[in-house]
């Protein structure tokens, strides 16, 4: 296959190329660098199956050639970024997405959607089924992220049911790795860097809200297996083994560190916690029945992966 990846400079983009690459086929990086680096992808600088073309996929996109599948995930993603570019946000997920869905009809290619456990909102109900409709605030701080995921995902049916298009939905939990940026704002980042840093772990609220933790490559090898599924409606890809307070992860980021950092809780008076969903857990039911899928990686071993990663970079 010849695949055109967007966001291909990002945290989860930069590894989605090199799963392709690796898996033999041909890849066409496209991004606009606005929170990606170049530097995700220095490895396959050179190599004969990979190019860049640095764009933002909001205005029109053209691709010369042939393209069998389309993976679109531009888009800023850590809430610091999206609450910094609130309207690019929108932009990309609106009209980013009709353009690479219309490039993808033009192309006869597949395509799939990264989605996000975000267009569940301050979820109601725990763990979160596909079926969930969500509990979303379309005129707060965050509604610029989940409200253009969720057109995303609006517009991407409609490309399936009136022009036939073969499209996936993947809605994506929070994931981490290597490749997230050292300030890019995510607590996984945030707690490492602080913790290697001996600066205070920056606990937001009591920190009893939760999250489930999924290593990039469990996602990864969910993402393959449903681009290459039948599956046209949304499939949660996360960890729901690993689901745990924000003050639980901190402790375990001091403890595998082996970090001297204290952790403090604070009330940030911007935007970031306001309607901070409370949960969240996926139901993956789905994935396991259509994908054969499991998450492999715990919680501890992930950690340890990224913290050397962090120290490395440091
Ligand atoms: P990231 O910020 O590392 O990567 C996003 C990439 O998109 C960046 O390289 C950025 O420069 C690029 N981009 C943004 N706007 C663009 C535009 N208009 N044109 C071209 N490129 C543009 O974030 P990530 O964690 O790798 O997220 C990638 C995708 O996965 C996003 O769509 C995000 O919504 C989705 N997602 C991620 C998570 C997660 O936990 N990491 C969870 C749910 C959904
Ligand atoms: N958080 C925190 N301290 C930080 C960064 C984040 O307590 O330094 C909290 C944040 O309020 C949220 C959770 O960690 O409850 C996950 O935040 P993140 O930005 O990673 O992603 P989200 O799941 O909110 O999209």
């Amino acid at each position: 296959m010849r695949v055109l990846i967007t966001g291909a400079a990002g945290f989860l983009g930069s590894h989605l190329c090199d799963r392709f690459i690796a898996e033999g086929h041909t890849v066409v990086g496209m991004d606009n660098l606005l929170t990606g680096s170049m530097d995700n992808l220095a490895h396959l600088a050179g190599h004969d199956r990979f190019s860049f073309i640095k764009h933002d996929v909001s205005q029109y996109i053209y691709v010369a050639g042939p393209i069998d599948a389309v993976l679109h995930f531009a888009s800023p993603a850590s809430p610091n970024d999206y609450l910094e570019y609130p309207i690019p946000t929108l932009k990309v997920g609106s009209l980013g997405t009709h353009n690479t869905l219309g490039l993808a009809k033009h192309k006869g290619a597949r395509f799939l959607l990264a989605s996000t456990s975000e267009v569940y909102g301050d979820p109601e109900v725990n763990p979160q089924p596909e079926s969930y409709w969500g509990h979303v605030n379309p005129i707060g701080p965050r509604g610029v992220y989940d409200e253009a995921k969720r057109f995303a995902e609006a517009i991407t049916m409609a490309y399936h049911r009136y022009h036939g298009l073969e499209t996936r939905i993947v809605r994506i939990f929070n994931t981490y790795g290597p490749r997230m940026r050292l300030n890019d704002g995510r607590v996984v980042p945030n707690f490492i860097y602080q913790a290697l840093t001996n600066q205070p772990l920056t606990v937001y609220g009591r920190g009893t809200q939760t999250r489930a933790f999924q290593y990039y490559s469990d996602l990864i090898e969910g993402i393959y297996r449903l681009l290459h599924s039948n599956e046209t409606l949304p499939v949660n890809i996360g960890n729901p083994y690993t689901e745990m307070s924000v003050m639980e992860l901190a402790e375990r980021i001091v403890e595998r560190a082996r970090s001297q950092s204290p952790i403090i809780c604070i009330e940030p008076t911007d935007d970031r916690i306001v309607d901070d969903p409370k949960v969240r857990r996926p139901d993956i039911t789905r994935a396991r029945e259509l994908l054969g899928w499991e998450p492999r990686v715990p919680a501890d071993e992930g950690l340890t992966q990224t913290i050397d990663y962090f120290r490395q970079r440091l």
